[in-house]
């Protein structure tokens, strides 16, 4: 008998437990019929609104559910990570505990691996149900890391995704301190298999995902896959040199012809003032990533768990 294990993050998700484990349930003759055990992780990410005696409830009834449970709020990121640290199943899945990854695709995602596949993943074919602002900066987002990233991130890909083993370890061997599960499973590659739905509103309660925590996390995903901006510094200064030169031979040219008489302030503090924005704002990306290697040196854990069953 092989195993699969649900792993799933939660975070104040009291409402979305008991749900979630019946709906992923409803599968379980066509796992049976495989000769494939169904696992249950929970993994509390520090939840303070009595999610984890839901998930103990649970565990004592049906000795298939398993859970750790962090000492404090870590993020999906690293719930995510303990998950796959924690299953030692041959295939895992990465399910949100909302609703929001259909339990319903797990047969079909399953029949793929069959096929030979080591990962199916899905990703969502649109956005209805979310503020139009927030799509519209995801987007932008995406379209920017395709530019300057060589590691393949798919709009509207989601976390859900089930995997062999292999897969599964080879997520493990990136220890990372600055977890951007979406590229991450891009720069793994292996063969992958897309399926596509229709996005699901979330059951119960509310997404964790604020506006500011997105952008934070949209950083971390360019920072984590991608140093094109680190040369936007060189690439404006060669500009502004060669802008400079040009300048000057314009400058000595009309002094020489016209005698003209010095003039135009105001001019040069537009220019000291673009220049030492620019310079700032390269600072700035410099910092960037100077503050993620500083933590990535630092090599702390990716998080510390208090209870486990
Ligand atoms: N989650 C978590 N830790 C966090 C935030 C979220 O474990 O700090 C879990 C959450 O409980 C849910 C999943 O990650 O199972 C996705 O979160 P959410 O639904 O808020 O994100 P969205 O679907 O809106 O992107
Ligand atoms: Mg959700």
């Amino acid at each position: 008998m092989k195993t699969l294990t649900v792993i799933c993050p939660c975070y104040n998700e009291k409402d979305n437990v008991e749900p979630f484990y019946q709906e992923v349930l409803k599968n379980e003759e066509f796992f049976s019929g495989k000769g494939v055990e169904l696992k249950f992780l929970f993994v509390d990410d520090g939840s303070h609104d009595g999610t984890l005696d839901e998930i103990k409830k649970l565990s004592s009834a049906d000795k298939r559910v398993h859970y750790l449970s962090f000492s404090r709020n870590f993020g999906k990121e690293a719930a995510m990570y303990a998950g796959l640290e924690h299953a030692g199943s041959e295939f895992v899945v990465i399910m949100d505990v909302d609703l929001q990854d259909p339990p319903h695709l797990l047969p079909e995602m399953f029949s793929y691996l069959e096929e030979g596949y080591d990962s199916v993943s899905t990703r969502r074919v649109n956005r209805k149900g979310e503020p139009p602002i927030r799509s519209f900066f995801a987007r932008m987002f995406y379209g920017i890391m395709k530019k300057i990233s060589r590691t393949e991130i798919v709009d509207g890909a989601r976390d859900y995704r089930l995997m062999t083993r292999q897969v599964a370890d080879a997520i493990l061997s990136m220890g990372e301190y600055n977890r951007f599960t979406k590229g991450i499973y891009g720069w793994v590659g292996f063969k992958t298999k897309w399926l596509e739905y229709e996005n699901v509103e979330r059951a119960k309660g509310e997404t964790k995902w604020s506006f500011w925590k997105l952008l934070v996390y949209s950083i971390e995903g360019i920072t984590a896959f991608s140093t094109a901006p680190l040369s936007i510094a060189a690439f404006v200064g060669a500009l502004f040199c060669l802008l400079a030169f040009a300048m000057i031979i314009f400058i000595i040219v009309r002094k020489l012809i016209f005698d003209d008489p010095v003039s135009g302030w105001p001019s040069l503090v537009c220019i000291i003032l673009m220049t030492s924005g620019v310079q700032f704002f390269c600072t700035g990306i410099l910092g960037q990533y100077l503050a993620k290697t500083y933590l990535e040196v630092k090599r702390r854990p990716i998080y510390l768990i208090r209870e486990e069953a």
